[in-house]
């Protein structure tokens, strides 16, 4: 199956409260270009270095997601087009987005990347990294960045309960957020969860945004993390 089929196939299923970013890493611009021609506008990329060549060449109602780790030093690159960065993981990445986003009179927004896994190679805030990060008071004074959910990658397993858990459990900590910072409010309401192998139950356990690759474009010659 080709991709624009692909993507028909994968909206096709999805509930209407449910985005799809297709996830372009290591895929050339003109398979981009063929699930824009399907009339898609939200991509997800995970490296700064290969986005912003595709965000220069492609049509500027695209939608970028920065799904991967962000290095503080790679954000002004970003902050001046980017709808939504999945991955900060720090107080010093959020404190540079919002810094660098009111150098472009922005507000950008922002998930935090939660650790749901159990392998030791995803990065992401510990549950009790993710309160101290929201309670910390210069964080509710950022004007540029907004806070507009959580983000969480589950292991890579073939056990769809642990899976399952693992989705539950950032569900969890979503609601959770939610009734401890009013602050936040009504901005967040973002869960970023499902990738291709785990989407259907990414879903099923309250996920707004899944971030499908290889479902769409096929399998990757190479695999950044
Ligand atoms: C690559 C990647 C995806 C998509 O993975 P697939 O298995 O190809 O769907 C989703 N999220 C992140 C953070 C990624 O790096």
């Amino acid at each position: 199956m080709g991709i624009s089929q692909n993507i028909k196939n994968l909206r096709a299923t999805l509930p209407g409260n449910v985005r799809l970013i297709a996830v372009s890493k290591t895929h050339p611009m003109d398979e981009i270009m063929e699930a824009y021609n399907e009339g898609h506008r939200v991509f997800g990329e995970n490296r700064v270095q290969e986005l912003l060549p595709k965000y220069d060449a492609l049509p500027k109602d695209i939608e970028w997601h920065l799904i991967g780790h962000l290095q503080t030093n790679k954000v002004k690159y970003i902050v001046p087009f980017v709808s939504l960065i999945h991955s900060i993981d720090s107080f010093k990445l959020l404190k540079e987005v919002n810094k660098e986003a009111a150098k472009s009179k922005r507000v950008v927004d922002c998930l935090l990347q939660v650790y749901i896994a159990s392998e030791e190679t995803k990065f992401g805030l510990s549950d009790e990294e993710l309160f101290d990060l929201i309670s910390n008071t210069e964080v509710q004074s950022f004007q540029n960045c907004r806070i507009v959910g959580l983000m969480g990658m589950a292991t890579f397993t073939e056990n769809q309960v642990q899976i399952r858990n693992e989705f539950q459990h950032l569900f969890g900590l979503f609601k959770k957020v939610e009734s401890s910072f009013p602050f936040l409010m009504p901005n967040f309401k973002e869960l970023s969860m499902g990738m291709s192998n785990d989407y259907e139950i990414a879903i099923e356990e309250g996920s707004t945004l899944i971030r499908v690759g290889s479902a769409i474009f096929g399998d990757r010659e190479y695999q950044h993390t």
